[in-house]
């Protein structure tokens, strides 16, 4: 439910409702909007309340409509939050008009690899470095990353190279030293639904991108979502990143890119694309970046390696400087193209 004040309402009239919220054992929300305030109420009403709640609300002073959220995520839906949300980090906007670009290696693997990466995927004008310390991997055989270790080297080229940073955080323990290295939280597909980890990430208030997982509905994204924001965090992105394919001889997993308009009418989070993940090839990447772009997508996640055959993990995928050079400057027309820019 969303109570709507009018443009005049005062603060007494808005603590009112509040306090009305919360006297029902609901945790209510104050949303600022560009004309008026609106109040949220962030829990589920029971059904009983549903009504005799409705009609104390608009009965309120200072109340000019209350609308009930259909959806089963509240926070995350644009009900909830018209507007696009748009998350500022040290001067870098995520879901503005501009489309912003994050890429890296998908793994950090030294700190000659990863000051290579940064400075090449910088000049080519991505704005935030991707590597990944905590690597979740199908086999514990595979390379799990160089753990604080790669955190301390992404700290120290992102302070040295003054590009933002972003890095997978795998369990709840880990979330304040990720969250004191780097300056986005990734929730891997892998994670989407563990519980423990999103309120953890949730509780830090730190900015987070969620990655939908590979057999998620986009119900169970946006609800996995709704953690991130009701434990305290309102900067959150949704990145979409494939989901299982139905065939695996030429592509790794299906970019969906149907997600994305759908998830830019439903929810007002910024929505990211990776399409490293979602083709998998790194033949393809350009094109599958381009289309996301295209379709609506507020930003991109590449995979960029300097030497991409020697790359610990994901060097199918993983395009060299000079690839991501050409993709930037195909994905800039696009981007001019649906009225963006890069
Ligand atoms: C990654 O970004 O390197 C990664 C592991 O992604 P995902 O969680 O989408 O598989
Ligand atoms: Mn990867």
């Amino acid at each position: 439910m969303m109570v709507l004040m009018h443009v005049s309402a005062g603060a007494d009239q808005i603590n009112a409702v509040i306090n009305l919220i919360e006297s029902n054992g609901l945790k209510a929300l104050r949303l600022p909007g560009s004309e008026h305030v609106a109040v949220g109420v962030a829990s589920s009403i029971p059904p009983s309340l549903r009504d005799p709640l409705y009609q104390e609300l608009i009965a309120c002073s200072g109340v000019d409509h209350v609308v009930h959220i259909s959806r089963p995520y509240k926070l995350a839906s644009r009900e909830f939050h018209s507007e696009d949300t748009v998350i500022n980090i040290k001067g870098v906007d995520i879901g503005g008009s501009k489309c912003v670009v994050m890429a890296g290696p998908c793994s950090i693997e030294s700190r000659e690899q990863i000051f290579e990466s940064a400075r090449a995927v910088q000049d080519a004008g991505a704005k935030i470095l991707r590597g990944g310390a905590y690597k979740p991997r199908t086999s514990p055989y595979a390379f799990q990353g160089l753990g604080p270790e790669g955190l301390s080297l992404l700290k120290e080229v992102g302070d040295a190279l003054g590009i933002l940073t972003i890095t997978e955080v795998v369990s709840p323990e880990g979330v304040a030293l990720v969250a004191a290295h780097a300056d986005i939280l990734q929730i891997g597909a892998r994670n989407m639904q563990n519980y423990p980890l999103l309120i953890a990430a949730g509780k830090s208030g730190h900015p987070t991108m969620l990655k939908r997982g590979p057999s998620a509905s986009l119900d169970e994204f946006l609800l996995a979502a709704e953690y991130l924001l009701h434990h305290g965090t309102s900067s959150v992105m949704l990145c979409e990143r494939g989901v299982h394919p139905l065939d695996r001889t030429y592509t790794r997993n299906t970019l969906d890119l149907n997600a994305v308009p759908v998830l830019k009418q439903v929810s007002h989070l910024p929505v990211i694309v990776d399409p490293s993940h979602g083709i998998g090839v790194s033949r393809y990447v350009a094109a599958m970046a381009a289309a996301g772009i295209a379709c609506g997508a507020d930003g991109l996640i590449i995979e960029v390696h300097p030497d991409p055959r020697s790359a610990r993990s994901d060097g199918a995928q993983s395009l060299t400087p000079d690839e991501f050079k050409q993709l930037m400057a195909r994905v800039g027309k696009v981007a001019e193209a649906v009225d963006r820019s890069i």
